[in-house]
């Protein structure tokens, strides 16, 4: 059995990795995405009760309490937590993923001094790697957490001094490392080192912007999985190191894709400072369109212009998020084309408050995925809808990405809706977006809104639209 054990939990761990890949290729698309999410779970499920059944585990009391608390905490939290607050829930996941990867080497190294064993050079790199990884991620989590909670400020925050120290952070980093490499036997050190890697995760965060968190928490999601990695080596657990690493690529892809969507470089998003332009843009842009009237129609208008259309290209934001409206857009879609218009959805990349959002809300009203069109798939065919209809987004449709070099979100790719015949929009007032810039799109000529909650408006316009 003994001999036996290991070799069937390195199986096991096996079979979990390979249906974790198989999972993640099936998230690669809506249609598969469900099936793959259970796919990796039960690989997650194989990896755990192997790891359980190694017999290094002495304590499955301790377990099973951390178990229940963690299970217990997590269900409560899936139960209460908004979609809309999903980045910050997401932010706060990957911090407490440092924070045990982190705590595993601390564990380790604790252990290794006080059983006086010596400590392999491998065993101590990794260590030190997860400790600083573990650390940044932590510190780092909670202050985008924070952040994006309106904790604190989400304008980035730059303190005196803030690179020399930086710096000097990252050298006594370096030099605890070292003498701890050469020496192994000093918990203060050790401590303090820990201690320099927590106070560089709050460093690292603290000027961005709060424009940038979307890639930042990608980022960190990314670094999570890394730092998984380490402990993996730390540990010498296969699972770990394979689960870290996939976590850790494809954090980084996500990252790259976030970028992408933003026209933003990473190292822009670190050490650029997009959300402090936001508040001078947002003054500039005010100013450009400040004498500008806007046209505004009633449901009855909205319903004649939609249904005497043959096209309609439907573009959600975050309005339509956080109306809860996705129901009640596609009961609208259904009955327009049943009166024989063309409906498409138009998906940016960053609409919404997560990556992938305005999917996961379609999809739970049962849209279809052939009607959702990626941006670059969509603008195309923007010039020739006769209606595009936009349901609470307002940055992810701003023409100022396009033309105002001084806007903040300037180089962002947008939907082109202004290109479309006519733009009806959405929204309950003039409010700006996340990016606290005015849009110039609800001023020009082709643009009409609809004033009012995205739920009680879409409502209307499907009991409108019924009596054509
Ligand atoms: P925006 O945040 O730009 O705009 C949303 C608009 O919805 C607001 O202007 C608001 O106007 C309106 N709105 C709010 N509540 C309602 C409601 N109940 N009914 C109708 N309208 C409503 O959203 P977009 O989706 O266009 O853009 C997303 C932004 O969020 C981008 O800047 C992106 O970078 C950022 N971001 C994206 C993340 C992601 O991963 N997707 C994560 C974090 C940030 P009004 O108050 O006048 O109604």
């Amino acid at each position: 059995m003994s001999d036996f054990l290991p070799t069937g939990i390195q199986l096991t761990y096996l079979v979990a990795a390979s249906l974790f890949i198989l999972g993640l290729k099936k998230l690669g698309s809506p249609a598969t995405a469900r099936n793959g999410n259970v796919v990796a779970a039960v690989g997650m499920l194989l990896a755990i009760v192997a790891t359980l059944l190694d017999q290094q585990v002495l304590n499955y009391q301790m377990i099973l309490v951390g178990l229940a608390i963690g299970a217990g905490i997590g269900a409560i939290a899936a139960y209460k937590v908004q979609m809309t607050e999903m980045p910050q829930m997401v932010g706060l996941l990957n911090g407490l993923g440092g924070a045990a990867s982190a705590l595993i080497a601390v564990a380790e190294f604790w252990r290794l001094i006080a059983a006086s064993e010596p400590i392999p050079l491998d065993v101590n790199i990794s260590i030190l790697l997860d400790v600083l990884i573990g650390g940044v991620t932590l510190t780092g989590s909670f202050i985008a957490f924070a952040k994006l909670q309106g904790l604190i400020s989400g304008s980035p925050i730059k303190l005196p001094f803030q690179q020399p120290l930086n710096l000097l952070l990252l050298a006594a980093y370096i030099v605890g490392s070292v003498y701890l490499i050469i020496t192994p036997d000093s918990l203060p050190i050790f401590f303090g080192v820990v201690g320099v890697s927590l106070v560089l995760g709050i460093m690292f965060v603290l000027p961005i912007g709060g424009g940038d968190m979307p890639v930042v928490i990608s980022l960190l999601n990314s670094l999570s999985g890394i730092a998984a990695a380490a402990a993996g080596f730390v540990v010498m657990n296969n699972m770990l190191i394979i689960a870290g690493a996939l976590v850790g690529a494809s954090g980084l892809i996500l990252t790259q894709i976030m970028c992408k969507a933003m026209n933003r470089s990473l190292f822009s998003v670190l050490f650029g400072a997009f959300g402090g332009a936001v508040a001078g843009g947002a003054t500039g842009a005010t100013g450009a369109t400040g004498d500008q009237t806007v046209r505004s129609i009633d449901a009855e208008e909205g319903a004649m212009m939609l249904g005497y259309a043959r096209n309609v290209v439907i573009v959600p934001g975050y309005g339509m998020a956080v109306a809860q409206a996705q129901h009640s857009v596609r009961e609208l879609a259904d009955q327009l084309e049943r009166m024989g218009v063309d409906v498409k959805y138009a998906i940016h990349p960053v609409a919404g408050r997560m990556p992938g959002h305005m999917n996961v809300l379609l999809a739970e009203a049962n849209v279809a995925y052939t009607q959702l069109y990626d941006m670059d798939d969509i603008n195309p065919q923007l010039e020739t809808a006769d209606v595009a209809l936009v349901i609470g987004a307002n940055d992810v449709v701003n023409p100022a990405a396009r033309t105002d070099v001084n806007s903040p979100i300037y180089g962002m790719p947008i939907l082109e809706v202004d290109r479309a015949k006519q733009t009806i929009v959405i929204k309950r007032g003039m409010s700006t977006g996340f990016a606290g810039v005015d849009n110039e799109l609800f001023y020009k000529d082709k643009t009409t809104m609809l004033f009012g909650g995205a739920k009680d408006m879409v409502s209307k316009l499907v009991s409108e639209v019924k009596q054509l």
